[in-house]
């Protein structure tokens, strides 16, 4: 099968693109470290998930390379490569755990032609689903196969019909800095925040964000955080080489005194979307934290419905959200 390759020159070209195409399950492409390198390299497909006869690159659309500084926020183009992000001085001084989490991302060569949108939208890495044998939901079958099969590194918490974990460590950072994203289609522009950019399999088992059919992302805009918040991230592997998280936490938060007074908790490696534990949140909200934060971690447990074989990643959850926020209290 021939696959025809388009550079687009710009946003509009792109969506116009995508919308010519649509009957050929046109798809964008950046770095296609996933996409190409993985997903159709691999013959991942099925009826929910049809292989594309047309991709449209990004990476040549200027408008969306680079990061930009403004007086309240940092807007990173969807096409910058996560190199970029976890080069840039500015996110280092303004957003650490962003960084720290570009910098986790794969091997220092995908992170050179991976980029920061493809890395927010790529596709789930269940092994079922990487596998051409298995037909299962997210491909438009009619099974799980996690559900009876080895399932230890998948969903503890919001699994149903689908129990993948979302794979981007950026995203998981990204949603603990409050960041929105900005998209363009054939009907017009809009912005998501990232608290709704993610997509469950109760809403949709084909799809894992809010993009429709012909939409892109185009930036991510990432707003200051308040004086003096504190940030910590942390990133559990099963492997001390590069590796997709076990389990990663991302926190950013306010201080009075040794008192939580407003922040986010976020989880990546337990949910099919990058996970915000409000349940972790409420219970240190308005309370001193080193004498709280024991019993605020275990809250974790009260959301988690862990499979067959991976009631251990509940356990990592627990222990990573406490030692997360106390180093990130200690800095
Ligand atoms: C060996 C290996 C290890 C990895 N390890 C990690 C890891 O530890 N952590 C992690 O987070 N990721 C990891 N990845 C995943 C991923 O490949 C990289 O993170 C990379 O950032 C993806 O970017 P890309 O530009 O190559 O994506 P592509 O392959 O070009 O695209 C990925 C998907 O996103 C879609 N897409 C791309 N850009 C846009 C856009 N602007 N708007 C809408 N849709 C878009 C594409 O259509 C495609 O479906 C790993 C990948 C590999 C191969
Ligand atoms: S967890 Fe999701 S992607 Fe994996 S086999 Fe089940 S339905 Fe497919």
């Amino acid at each position: 099968m021939t696959i025809e390759l388009y550079d687009a020159n710009t946003v509009k070209e792109a969506v116009d693109l995508l919308k010519k195409h649509a009957d050929r399950s046109a798809k964008v492409v950046a770095g296609g470290s996933d996409l190409v390198g993985g997903i159709m390299k691999d013959f991942v497909q099925g009826k929910g998930m049809p292989r594309p006869e047309v991709l449209i690159d990004l990476t040549t659309i200027k408008d969306l390379v680079g990061i930009k500084v403004a007086a309240d926020n940092i807007t990173i183009g969807a096409a910058t490569t996560v190199s970029d992000v976890v080069d840039s001085k500015d996110i280092l001084a303004k957003f650490p755990i962003l960084q720290q989490s570009a910098a986790s991302v794969a091997s220092p060569l995908i992170r050179n032609f991976g980029t920061v949108g493809g890395n927010i939208n790529q596709r789930p890495r269940c092994w079922f689903l990487r596998g051409e044998d298995f037909n299962c939901y997210k491909k438009g079958g009619d099974f799980c196969f996690a559900v009876t099969g080895d399932n230890r590194y998948h969903a503890i918490i919001g699994g149903e019909l689908c129990y993948i974990v979302h794979p981007s460590d950026m995203a998981t950072a990204l949603l603990a800095l409050n960041a929105t994203a900005k998209i363009s289609g054939a009907q017009g522009d809009r912005t998501v925040p990232f608290d709704q950019y993610f997509t469950g399999p109760r809403e949709d088992v084909l799809r894992e964000n809010q993009l429709k059919a012909g939409e892109i992302m185009t930036h991510v805009v990432v707003p200051n955080a308040a004086p003096g918040t504190k940030m910590g991230w942390t990133k559990l592997k099963d492997r001390q080489v590069y590796d997709f998280a076990l389990i990663s936490v991302a926190v950013a938060f306010t201080v009075e005194n040794g008192t939580w007074k407003d922040g986010r908790v976020t989880l990546g490696g337990v949910a099919p979307v990058p996970y915000r534990a409000l349940v972790v949140e409420n219970a240190l909200k308005g309370k001193d934290i080193k004498a709280t934060i024991k019993a605020a971690a275990a809250q974790i447990r009260t959301v988690a419905r862990p499979m067959s074989l991976n009631a251990f990643k509940v356990d990592l959850a627990q222990g990573l959200i406490e030692r997360t926020i106390l180093e990130a209290l200690g800095s």
